[in-house]
């Protein structure tokens, strides 16, 4: 069973599928079941048959159609992406000192360092002055 994303609406999860959700299917409220402890709290939902489709499958917190613009539901770990997020300024910044201080044990300038990183000679400089080790 997996939950169920209120896409449209709250981002919110309220909703399993059941043993008749089939992702090639047109949904109906069969395929869904309400979670505890949703349930048990008496949460107003649709009825769970099969006769219940389209935009009367709605998020029963906000009221947002579960199935998007072509009928589709999203699923709690649909789309995840797998690549690595792409890396952050504090990710990036010791590369570059270390692709400087590898430039320059090459025996680069820092004028040629800078063309090759993106920084001013001065700032290259200072990275080396900085974190150089000589
Ligand atoms: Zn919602």
């Amino acid at each position: 069973m997996a939950k169920v994303k209120c896409q449209n609406g709250c981002q919110q999860f309220f909703h399993e599928t059941t043993d008749q959700f089939d992702p090639e299917a047109t949904p109906h409220g069969g395929m869904f079941s309400l979670m505890e402890p949703f349930r048990s709290n008496g949460w107003n939902s649709f009825p769970e048959h099969v006769g219940v489709v389209g935009s009367a499958l709605e998020c029963p917190d906000c009221g947002a159609p579960y199935a998007d613009s072509s009928n589709r539901v999203k699923l709690d770990g649909d789309h995840v992406p797998t690549s690595a997020p792409p890396p952050t300024a504090a990710d990036v910044i010791p590369d570059i000192i270390a692709h400087v201080l590898a430039l320059s044990a090459e025996g680069k300038k820092p004028g040629e360092i800078g063309a090759v990183v993106g920084l001013s000679h001065k700032k290259v400089g200072a990275l080396i002055k900085k974190h150089g080790q000589g």
